[in-house]
């Protein structure tokens, strides 16, 4: 049974006005199998904790601990994570010009297994995961997100999660700019990564829209760098009727 915890998280960001607390102490823990969303207001953080999780530079740790079945997190670099079987889908997934999507996969399959996936295994992998998310054959061969649409980045993202199997994702706003049908083919991809691995989420989301598609088992109500409250499924639609304002209050006279 895998397990990440994440636990009393503090997180500095350097900005150009120096450097400013985000995180004021995180505590998570997620098991093997487990969807937990993250929902709340826009600066709050929720991407400061997926970048700090994903091992990103800007972001430094300044107490609190996170751990993958016991082992220290924060200690490995981003290659390490990724080989210990952590993902990160970004807000804003980036570009990268020259280099293909089949490569691209191929490669990090390549550098996260040890050693190159046989040839033509692979490639059905590569075109059943592309015609599970109803993309056409023709993205292999373009260039990473070069020119995609938004839902088209957000499906290669799932894409990658489908292909590279890893044990925890994190998910950063998958949902945002998905009209109904690619959020339906971006959660299905979820839910078949949870069922045929045992894929644990960290599901980051502004709006309670994607939870019909992705049912989490716990919400945690994210505000102005820590946890404010957390429940079940049924949090989230008290979210929906209510939205953020009286957490957003609540943080701001403490
Ligand atoms: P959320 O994802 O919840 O909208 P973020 O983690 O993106 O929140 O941001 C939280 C706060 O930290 C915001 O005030 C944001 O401006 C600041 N912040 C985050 N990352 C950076 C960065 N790389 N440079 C400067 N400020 C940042
Ligand atoms: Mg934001
Ligand atoms: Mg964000």
């Amino acid at each position: 049974m895998s397990v990440l915890e994440i636990k009393d998280l503090h997180v500095t960001v350097e900005t150009d006005q120096g450097i400013k607390p985000i995180l004021r102490g995180v505590d998570l823990t997620i098991n093997e199998g487990e969807i937990h969303a993250i929902m709340g207001p826009n600066g709050s953080g929720k991407s400061t904790l997926a970048y700090t999780i994903a091992g990103h530079p800007k972001y430094t740790v300044t107490g609190g601990t996170i751990t993958l079945d016991g082992e220290d997190v924060l200690a490995m670099t981003v290659d390490e994570r990724a080989r210990a079987g952590l993902f990160l889908a970004m807000q804003y997934p980036v570009e990268i010009p020259g280099v293909s999507v089949s490569n691209f996969l191929r490669t990090a399959k390549t550098a996260i297994a040890g050693e190159a996936p046989a040839i033509r295994g692979w490639i059905k992998e590569v075109r059943d995961s592309m015609s599970n998310l109803r993309m056409d054959k023709s993205f292999a061969e373009r260039n990473v997100n070069e020119g995609f649409s938004g839902g088209e980045k957000k499906r290669t993202e799932i894409l990658q999660l489908e292909l590279l199997k890893p044990r925890f994702a994190v998910l950063d706003e998958t949902d945002s700019g998905l009209d109904v049908d690619a959020l339906k083919i971006v959660s299905e991809g979820v839910n078949r990564a949870k069922a045929t691995t045992g894929l644990g989420v960290l599901l980051i989301t502004h709006y309670t829209r994607i939870l019909r598609y992705i049912r989490p088992d716990f919400v945690h109500v994210f505000v102005a760098g820590r946890i404010a409250e957390q429940g079940g499924p049924e949090l989230a639609d008290r979210l929906e009727d209510e939205g953020y304002d009286r957490y957003v209050d609540t943080a701001n006279v403490e």
